[in-house]
């Protein structure tokens, strides 16, 4: 186990925020995570994080952060000819995706190149080109912070919604994940190629049928061409939530715009790009000190160098009091401010 005082977590956020902690522990196995939970005090504050590519740090935080370093991918084959692959939550998900596709195992090559943890794929249910990981996960096995007892949740259990579970609301903190186990296939269904771009770089590239590794391949280059390299410029992905309108506000908006892109939700309820509506703001591009939103995606918030928190934050403010005067719609972050 690793215990560090007054640590950077610089390392830790994909923001590239130089914000420190009171304390910083990292657990390396199962029994490493039940004596960690028997060091956090009931009163002290907790964050749990995985690689901070969903984290905003505003300052310095007076507690103890906690990280996963537990390694290891393991797969079976089921009687039906299915493989589990269980993964320790330190693993990087991107190196889950690789070495699926690699074996020919299929499911996960549409989520290539999303950052971050196994932990967190299961805390996020991270979801990309028409896919979802919810629909790969099978078990979460996780300890449990008031009592260090080890609990194993089904997939049913975790109430997966859009980028939702229920350990980002009733579970907060209650639990340190430890295992995340997905199911994948090893006979071919249809590859999901139908969403985005993604068929026409396939056409571009002369691919009829394209193999996983082609398809992973694809995905790889659409998303580093659309998305900032966090190595290069902080970010986190997507910084806002797509707001869900009624149906009222949604048919005044769409008189006035009628270009307006939306998704059905159901017969009360649309949805709207918040990237359309910030970048119908002006904003896409824009910087403000050394904050900026991303020229290619307006949805994306990006650091452009040395910005503190606290500057995300103001920028994060103006683009949503502006979308709130033009739209009259509240659009509001996505990733985890603290
Ligand atoms: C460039 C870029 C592109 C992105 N694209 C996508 C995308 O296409 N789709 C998508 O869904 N997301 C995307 N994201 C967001 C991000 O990658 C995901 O939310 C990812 O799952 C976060 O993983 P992390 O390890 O960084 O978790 P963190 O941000 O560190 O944490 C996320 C949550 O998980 C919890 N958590 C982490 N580890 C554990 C653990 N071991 N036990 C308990 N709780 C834990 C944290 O407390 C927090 O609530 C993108 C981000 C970036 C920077």
């Amino acid at each position: 186990m690793r215990i560090e005082k007054n640590y950077s977590l610089l390392k830790h956020n994909t923001f590239g925020i130089d914000a420190k902690c009171h304390r910083f522990v990292e657990y390396e196995t199962v029994e490493e995570a039940q004596r960690v939970t028997e060091m956090l005090a009931a009163d002290e504050p907790l964050l749990i994080v995985g690689e901070g590519s969903n984290l905003l740090l505003t300052g310095d935080f007076q507690g103890t952060v906690v990280h996963s370093a537990i390694k290891g991918i393991e797969s079976a084959l089921t009687a039906n000819g299915d493989i589990l692959l269980k993964a320790g939550s330190g693993e990087t998900w991107d190196d889950v995706v690789a070495c699926c596709v690699e074996n020919g195992w299929q499911g996960a090559e549409n989520l290539s190149l999303i950052p971050g943890e196994v932990g967190a794929s299961a805390v996020q249910n991270i979801g990309a080109y028409g896919a979802e990981v919810k629909d790969l996960i099978t078990e979460v096995e996780a300890v449990e912070i008031a009592t260090g007892r080890i609990s194993t949740f089904s997939r049913e259990s975790c109430a997966y919604g859009y980028r939702d579970s229920k350990f980002k609301h009733e579970w907060k903190n209650h639990y340190l994940i430890t295992h995340v186990t997905y199911r994948l296939r090893t006979v071919g269904a249809p590859l999901n190629v139908a969403y985005g771009n993604i068929q026409a770089e396939l056409d571009k590239r002369g691919i009829a049928e394209p193999t996983l590794k082609q398809l992973r391949e694809v995905i790889i280059a659409i998303r580093r061409e659309k998305l900032p390299d966090p190595k290069v410029e902080g970010n986190a992905g997507s910084f806002f939530m797509n707001p869900v309108v009624d149906r009222e506000v949604f048919e005044s908006l769409q008189h006035q715009y009628p270009d307006m892109p939306h998704y059905n939700i159901d017969e009360a309820h649309e949805k709207v790009p918040a990237g359309w509506l910030i970048d119908q703001c002006g904003w896409k591009g824009r910087t403000v000190g050394r904050a900026g939103v991303h020229a290619k995606q307006a949805l994306v918030l990006v650091n452009r160098g040395g910005a503190t928190g606290e500057e995300i934050v103001q920028l994060c403010n103006a683009i949503c009091q502006d979308v709130k005067s033009k739209f009259g719609i509240l659009i509001s972050p996505e990733v985890n401010i603290i």
